[in-house]
């Protein structure tokens, strides 16, 4: 069904994470059918760091953002500041993430979770580094902490991003793309695909958050790497793009806010 030229980069995906039931080589190896080619795996909590290490070097197109969630933001301290700081000098890491504030969460309080993300946007800022952000139900909180802390001069990726358009054009301000994954597949998304066509086409990135958020018709089960394909066709129909053009503009998209090289292979 899919047909590009380009490779797709999945920009959020829990490759350290899947579900037993799933090889990961063979998962890699169905993704790759589709031209996905690149991942950016993002950190859940401390003790998962050294294994999200492990798969960002057992697979080539790897890279790593280590961090904590809001679900672990009560282990911020500052050993586990002085460990982060110490993964952000592996060369498999690109980024700091997944970092910000859950509404949905009981726990951890609220409190915990503006200071663990304040803490690892100041290490963000301090070491040059973008970020990849999760917010649910916060994201008047999440752009004011942004702000306070300079997070505009890292910008990053919005993660599963699920505000009106005005709130992503005022995250592209601050040089955060917005990914789109999973809820833009829906039957009735109105307002991811809102978002979409109201977006410059610069600030667009794909990511599937597997072995969360699969895509239509896939929902409610384990998501996997090869669905970002679901995604691209989607993104790709909505904007008026060849499947080839998506994968360029959102892999180019991608590198830059990641600060990575833009020349293609690496
Ligand atoms: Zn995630």
């Amino acid at each position: 069904m899919l047909e590009a030229n380009a490779v797709f980069f999945d920009t959020h995906v829990h490759l350290d994470r899947l579900p037993q039931t799933m090889d990961l080589k063979q998962e890699l190896g169905r993704a790759a059918g589709f031209l996905i080619r690149d991942f950016l795996i993002p950190g859940v909590e401390r003790c998962g760091w050294p294994a999200l290490f492990d798969t960002a070097r057992s697979v080539p197109g790897a890279l790593a953002a280590p961090g904590l969630h809001p679900l672990a933001a009560d282990q911020w301290d500052g050993e586990v500041e002085t460990e982060l700081d110490r993964f952000l000098d592996d060369p498999k890491t690109v980024a700091v993430g997944e970092i910000g504030l859950d509404g949905l969460l009981d726990f951890p309080p609220p409190g915990l979770q503006e200071e663990a993300l304040r803490g690892q946007l100041r290490l963000a800022v301090s070491r040059g580094r973008p970020v990849v952000i999760h917010c649910r139900k916060a994201m008047g909180r999440l752009l004011a902490i942004l702000k306070e802390e300079g997070a505009q001069q890292v910008g990053g990726i919005a993660h599963a991003f699920s505000g009106s358009p005005e709130t992503a054009l005022e995250l592209v301000r601050l040089g955060f793309a917005i990914g789109f994954g999973g809820t833009l597949t829906y039957p009735g998304a109105k307002r991811a695909s809102e978002v979409l066509a109201k977006l410059p086409e610069d600030w667009v990135v794909l990511e599937t958050d597997a072995p969360d958020m699969a895509p239509w018709p896939h929902r409610g089960k384990p998501n996997r790497p090869a669905y970002l394909a679901l995604v691209a066709e989607r993104v790709a129909a909505l904007r008026g793009w060849t499947l080839e053009e998506t994968a360029r503009i959102t892999s180019a998209n991608a590198r830059r806010v990641l600060r990575l090289q833009v020349t293609g292979d690496r």
